[in-house]
């Protein structure tokens, strides 16, 4: 079981983001005291206790030491971290000082996860960033300084115009720090971000997956030379550093959510979202009404929640937790394992290959069971 702590705010908006966050940071006292009241009520009775605290955003570390610190005690209070479990905090590079790395180690964070995304000044600006390049080596090496080991950093490839050069410079700054764990994305569009809209009146081009594509084979080859464990498509670390806290999200175990935005899983077959609005969730808890929507996923979305993300796994997706599907995936993914993208191995377990992997959500929604297929 894994609780998951969303704060909606930053200090900047980045241009290719869609995930829910507000740069109004005045709102943030009464946000956090509606989260707090949240977790009152999802846990009323006795504390559950989790294998993992995991705060993201938006970008968690924009919180005063004083409300993260409030905040924090009320989620150890209610939903308890088992001891050695693991609390991650999402970070941005312009947060991290001596002072704040005090602060989170003495609420209990013992993992980092930090959003360097580039370690090159113009595409942290023209990404819109709030910080430099500088600021993220630097929030690196004071993250160490403070004791903190188990760092992960996230990283955007795949960039206009840029070249496999600058992704292998990346790449090898973030290795000769040490980190043990990394987050690779490929730039994406997301509808109605600023990317989306600068790239329909021409002010930028639009990312080319050939470029993504090449970024992507150089980097997983490399960091499987190095004896790196590349445990899902986006995720990788030195063995032994795996983000609990993300494999339960893969594995299909149960998690609760809390803030605006946040979705939450029983483990079985119930899923639930909090309202993405920070003004219409604060009313919710404070009239005490719903302020998520929940639904209970029928077999065939149990089968293609499987699907999609076992499938990005090493351990990848074992055909017998699909029952009869697996007997029409058979069919669905021939032409993929014609192409050596898939295969089935000596267990019964369907994983990707080589040529696959850059095409891993392709494959998986050609194997989706359709709407109108009863189960
Ligand atoms: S800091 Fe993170 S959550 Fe905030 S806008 Fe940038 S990418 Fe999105």
């Amino acid at each position: 079981m894994g609780l998951y702590i969303h704060i909606p705010f930053c200090r900047k908006a980045c241009n290719y983001c869609d995930f829910h966050f507000s740069t109004q940071l005045l709102g943030i006292d009464e946000i956090t005291d509606s989260m707090k009241t949240e977790l009152k009520l999802r846990f009323p009775k006795i504390p559950v206790e989790q294998a993992t605290h995991y705060w993201g955003g938006g970008t968690p570390s924009v919180l005063s030491h004083k409300v993260m610190e409030s905040l924090a005690h009320q989620a150890l209070e209610k939903a308890p971290l088992k001891p050695g479990g693991e609390f991650t905090l999402e970070v941005n590079p312009d947060d991290v000082t001596s002072n704040s790395l005090l602060n989170w180690k003495s609420i209990g964070v013992n993992r980092l996860s930090i959003g360097v995304q580039s370690f090159n000044d113009n595409r942290l600006e023209w990404m819109n960033r709030s910080h430099g390049s500088s600021q993220a080596s630097e929030s690196i090496l004071r993250a160490q300084d403070a004791g903190f080991e188990n760092i992960s950093i996230d990283l955007i490839y795949g960039i206009p115009n840029s070249s496999i050069a600058e992704w292998q410079d990346n790449l090898g700054r973030a290795l000769d720090f040490g980190v043990v764990h990394l987050s690779t994305y490929a730039l994406t569009v997301e509808e109605k971000t600023k990317l989306f809209y600068q790239i329909k009146k021409g002010e930028s081009e639009p990312p080319k997956d050939e470029r993504a594509e090449e970024d992507f084979r150089w980097y997983r080859k490399h960091l499987n030379d190095l004896g790196w464990d590349s445990y899902e498509i986006s995720n990788s670390c030195i063995p032994g550093r795996r983000s609990i806290h993300n494999s339960t999200y893969w594995s299909g175990e149960e998690y609760h959510g809390i803030g605006p935005g946040a979705h939450s899983f029983d483990g079985i077959n119930t899923r639930r979202w909090n309202i993405s609005n920070n003004g219409k969730y604060k009313r919710a808890m404070d009239v005490d009404s719903s302020w998520y929507e929940q639904e209970f996923l029928k077999p065939r979305d149990m089968i293609n929640e499987k699907i999609m993300t076992r499938i990005r796994t090493k351990e990848g997706l074992d055909s017998k937790s699909l029952g009869t599907w697996d007997i029409e995936l058979e069919k669905l993914w021939k032409p993929h394992v014609d192409a050596n993208r898939v295969f089935k191995d000596e267990f019964g377990t369907w994983k990707l290959l080589e040529l696959g992997l850059f095409w891993a959500d392709r494959i998986a929604s050609d194997g989706f069971v359709p709407e109108d297929q009863l189960l």
